[in-house]
């Protein structure tokens, strides 16, 4: 239960009004030990509840503390826009009945306009790096009397390149502050480094490592000859599926554009999103989405980062991703918050390896699907003559046995060399010697 947490009651009228009947795993986790002013280094997932596992912590004591006169008190720093966007809704929400304002600071916005947010003195800063280091340079933004810094999806920003920004940016905020930093997985390489000097005897949460599978989510294959028959199964599955939501991955901008043109064709209400999209168009795709105008959304990796989309109940990855991690962020898109979810990852030729790599890394026993009215000619690998039923089969039985007379035949010629060779009534009537010696013809 929520109200064992101690929050203010005015966070707690907002949970109520979300409905959330019981704390996640990562929130009963969190929760206690931020309110007790710890810096944390949070391993977890998206879709886990980690958003509220920090916002509602650090919002309790931002009730609870007296204000300063000026300056941002708490800054959340996150990879892409769309989790910024996503990280203000679920504080719009929590923040409800409170006097909390915030600002959002992400690209794609006018810089003019994020200047004067700033001016408005917000206690909340929810941030991407790049576009808060800008303002940072231009000297807007106050963190001397910052109290809370979070680090949400560290891994990714990592990934992107931004942790020179998101450096930074630390060394601009009060050292006087509590740090809470969020990552799918702290076995990343570069984390420890970025962390260094960042977080004061943090203590360590691990709820979800990148290898925890979602156990909600049933995970399947399809094997395909090429994109062409990659589009052909996905509109087959768009349409006999039940689904609320569906989300298709694909790797490529352009297979994005591609697909999502095909699958329109075949009359599907489709949306497609990638990085190179104006923020006004990825916004108005979103909305759609949300008002269930679409139901069918084709985007990359990058422009996925952090959508919290209710309802995704299908995910198909068009093109396998291309890592483990990845994989763990698409598919963790649907079966969010324990609802039932459906993951298929369609197979070319050249990505069975990759898939049986990410199977064993994550320990995932991908279901093998066939869809009889769409079959191609690829049907997986070929066995190897060692494996499977072929080892006993009667082709293998006799494979073995031609191999064991002609060693036998060999041993034998070997024995006879220089002695003169009997003639043999194997292809007598053909084969005459030159000569024209025939050779004895066995009596009958
Ligand atoms: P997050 O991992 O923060 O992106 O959250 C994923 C989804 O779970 C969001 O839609 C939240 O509204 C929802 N959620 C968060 N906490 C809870 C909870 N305790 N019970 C039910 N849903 C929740």
């Amino acid at each position: 239960m929520f109200s064992e947490f101690d929050l203010d009651k005015r966070l707690l009228k907002a949970v109520d009004k979300l409905g959330f009947q019981k704390p996640t795993p990562v929130q009963t986790a969190t929760i206690p030990q931020a309110m007790d002013h710890k810096d944390l280094l949070v391993s977890s997932e998206t879709g886990s509840g980690k958003t509220a596992a920090f916002l509602l912590p650090t919002l309790h004591q931002l009730l609870t503390r007296s204000a300063p006169e000026s300056g941002s008190r708490m800054l959340i720093l996150l990879p892409t826009r769309e989790l910024a966007r996503q990280v203000m809704k679920h504080f719009k929400q929590l923040a409800e009945f409170t006097h909390l304002k915030f600002a959002l600071i992400c690209g794609g916005e006018t810089f003019k306009f994020q200047r004067a947010l700033f001016r408005k003195n917000p206690e909340v800063i929810i941030a991407t790096p790049g576009r808060l280091l800008e303002h940072i340079e231009h000297g807007t933004p106050d963190f001397d009397e910052l109290e809370f810094l979070i680090l949400d999806e560290a891994d990714r920003m990592l990934d992107m390149g931004l942790s020179e920004d998101v450096l930074k940016i630390v060394s601009c905020c009060n050292m006087d502050r509590q740090t809470l930093l969020f990552s799918a997985t702290l076995n990343h390489r570069g984390l420890s480094k970025m962390m260094a000097g960042m977080l004061r005897e943090p203590e360590t949460i691990r709820l979800n490592t990148v290898r925890d599978q979602h156990q909600n989510i049933r995970q399947q294959i399809v094997v395909a000859d090429d994109s062409l028959h990659k589009g052909r199964l996905t509109a087959w599955l768009l349409a006999n599926e039940t689904f609320d939501k569906a989300l298709i991955f694909t790797n490529t901008r352009m297979q994005a554009d591609k697909l999502g043109g095909y699958l329109r064709s075949k009359e599907l209400r489709v949306g497609v999103l990638h990085g190179e999209m104006e923020q006004d168009d990825r916004n108005r795709i979103m909305q759609l989405l949300r008002q269930g105008i679409i139901n069918v959304l084709v985007a990359t990796d990058v422009a996925a980062r952090g959508l919290d989309i209710k309802g995704v109940d299908l995910v198909i990855n068009f093109d396998m991703a291309r890592s483990g991690k990845e994989h763990v962020h698409r598919i963790g898109r649907t079966g969010r918050a324990g609802e039932e979810g459906l993951a298929i990852c369609l197979i070319s030729p050249q990505e069975w390896n990759l898939m049986s790599s990410i199977g064993r890394y994550l320990r995932i026993d991908f279901e093998r699907r066939t869809i009889e009215s769409q079959l191609g000619k690829y049907k997986g690998p070929h066995k190897t003559k060692a494996s499977g039923k072929a080892a006993g089969s009667k082709k293998a039985k006799q494979k073995k046995r031609e191999k064991e007379v002609k060693t036998k035949q060999r041993h034998r010629d070997k024995k006879n060399i220089g002695k003169r060779r009997k003639p043999t009534l194997r292809g007598v009537e053909d084969k005459p010697t030159p000569s024209g010696f025939k050779p004895l013809m066995k009596k009958k």
